[in-house]
């Protein structure tokens, strides 16, 4: 699979255009999440008046081809999101833009808003230390001074500057320092470059359903501290252990697992997990065809089958079991 690469942090072979997996569709509907600060503190460690709320959005749609600090990208400061040249690139919070470059072009090696970093770009300043990076921009619709709110279009996406394919760099910053795109826009309920909103695709079950997603929830449950038989059969047993669940988190005890139960019930697995929520892990990559033994040993082979679902959603292949691999697993 080709990847696009930019080569603005580092020097690397010439890399193929993306693949018509990366051209999807423009769509523009705009996820935008709402966080509390005092959730977001916690995240970023950062300090913020408890009345204020910082809205982030995602700052466009496309294909992740390379990652924030990669293993065979350690250079690389930002993620890459590939799509068609002109995909929309959206403010990913509101604020100020504080810089733009416009008169970069394909190949263009000189630097450009910032150090290191090539080809025509914004960079936006928001509350909170926050800045954010849009590098390689085809189009730009911004100008230095002007105020923007989360989702508002601020340019095209394109391949300007030390980049060999239409994609976009994103960088976010805080207090001068940069951190991972991916995760930190994780952490506010949105799954970079994608359509898909971290809780969507969660499946409804409830008494009366039966199979491994059912197996899954029971393991899940006992987890929780909830014993619960996990024979993949959604009777009275787990109606009630469900109930007993939603009622200690201050859900609606109706004993339906759907969209709302879903996030409060999964628990991050990843390597040397144990136990029944690494049994529900292991129970959910076999539901796509891992052939793993449940046995709550969240080891070696459990990892690498972790990382190959991972990739084949288009995840983060990092073999960490988080809430959006658990909403793609199940
Ligand atoms: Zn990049």
């Amino acid at each position: 699979m080709g990847i696009t690469i930019d080569m603005s942090e580092e020097l690397l072979s010439p890399d193929p255009a993306p693949t018509s997996a990366g051209r999807r569709g423009l769509n523009r509907r705009v996820l935008l999440a709402t966080l509390g600060l005092g959730a977001g503190a916690a995240v970023v460690g950062t300090a913020a008046p408890a009345s204020a709320a910082t809205t982030w959005s995602n700052p466009t749609l496309g294909r992740i081809t390379a990652g924030y600090k990669s293993p065979s990208y350690p250079t690389h400061l930002g993620t890459d999101v590939a799509n068609s040249q002109g995909t929309a690139i959206w403010a990913a919070s509101s604020g100020t833009v504080v810089g733009v470059r416009t008169n970069s072009y394909p190949g263009d090696t000189r630097t450009g808003l910032l150090p290191g970093r090539t080809g025509n770009g914004v960079l936006i300043e928001h509350a909170g230390g926050y800045r954010t990076y849009y590098g390689h921009l085809h189009s730009v619709n911004v100008s230095v001074g002007q105020s923007v709110t989360a989702g508002q279009r601020i340019a095209g996406m394109g391949t300007t500057g030390n980049s060999t394919g239409n994609h976009l760099h994103f960088e976010v910053h805080l207090n001068q320092v940069t951190t991972n795109p991916y995760t930190f826009l994780q952490g506010r309920g949105i799954t970079l470059g994608s359509t898909a909103p971290a809780a969507g695709g969660w499946p409804t079950l409830k008494q009366g359903s039966t199979g491994a997603r059912v197996t899954v929830v029971q393991y899940l449950l006992t987890s929780r501290g909830y014993s619960t038989v996990a024979d993949g059969d959604f009777g009275a047993a787990t109606t009630a252990s469900a109930k007993r669940f939603q009622s200690a988190k201050g859900l609606a005890a109706d004993g339906i697992v759907g969209p709302v139960s879903w996030p409060e019930l999964v628990q991050d697995v990843g390597s040397g997990s144990s136990g029944d929520k690494a049994k529900a892990a292991q129970t959910g990559l076999n539901i796509h065809g891992a052939g793993l033994l449940v046995d709550g040993d969240f080891g070696g082979v459990s990892v690498t089958a972790a990382k190959r679902f991972q990739s084949a959603q288009g995840l983060v292949a990092d073999g960490l079991i988080g809430p959006i691999t658990w909403a793609a697993l199940v």
